[in-house]
């Protein structure tokens, strides 16, 4: 299932009282080692419904109805087997532990989500030189003699890419972000002599937006 540890879904397995559970929807009779009764599943006048206590089985001789205490859950309630763990779980007070994320993946997720937010961080940025800096006053009569309007500009998210060497950097650095993510995000880059700049420079900028 990957959300709640097998121990712990184990653990509620073992607390559960199958004759109390079952027997709270058919009432059961004891009949050597099982116990049996009408199958809450299918209209039966005799019954055919069997609990094995030990095991924590059911089974139907008419319909076929068969399983653990999950599925029986799962099946009388119409719950999915994440809901049936928790109804269990809480039903007999078993702490139910999620799962721990694999510390190499969860490094990977954070980095990559840190690198999507700066991706964004810097979309923005250059949409605010775009309509607010002097120097891309050419750059939106460009886009406008194109036949662009604002409307689709700011849609598209275009944007434009200062000229000097570390706006980006600097705005980036402003928001906690270092030039290593920055080279990482594709934006920066280190030159021959150690310096460490913008990638894009003096162009219209807009985002590829992967649709995830
Ligand atoms: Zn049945």
């Amino acid at each position: 299932m990957g959300l709640y540890t097998q121990e712990s879904i184990d653990r509620v397995r073992d607390a559960v009282d199958m004759v109390e559970l079952v027997g709270a929807r058919s009432d059961l009779r004891r009949v050597g080692s099982r116990w049996t009764g009408l199958c809450p599943f299918h209209d039966e006048r005799t019954p055919s419904f069997s609990v094995e206590a030990e095991k924590k089985l059911y089974h139907c001789f008419g319909c076929g109805a068969s399983g653990d205490a999950f599925a029986f859950v799962q099946e009388i309630e119409q719950l999915t087997f994440k809901e049936a763990v928790e109804q269990l779980a809480d039903r007999y007070g078993v702490e139910l532990k999620r799962e721990q994320e694999d510390p190499e993946a969860e490094e990977r997720r954070k980095k990559r989500e840190r690198l999507l937010t700066l991706l964004d961080r810097v979309a923005a940025y250059y949409e605010r030189v775009l309509w607010e800096s002097p120097e891309a006053a050419p750059a939106r009569e460009y886009l406008a003699g194109r036949g662009l309007g604002e409307e689709v500009l700011r849609k598209f998210r275009v944007g434009y890419g200062p000229s000097a060497w570390d706006s980006v950097m600097m705005a980036a650095q402003r928001l906690g972000f270092s030039r290593e993510e920055l080279a990482a995000a594709g934006l920066g880059q280190r030159g021959r002599q150690g310096g460490f700049y913008d990638r894009f420079r003096a162009r219209i900028m807009f985002p590829l937006a992967d649709p995830r």
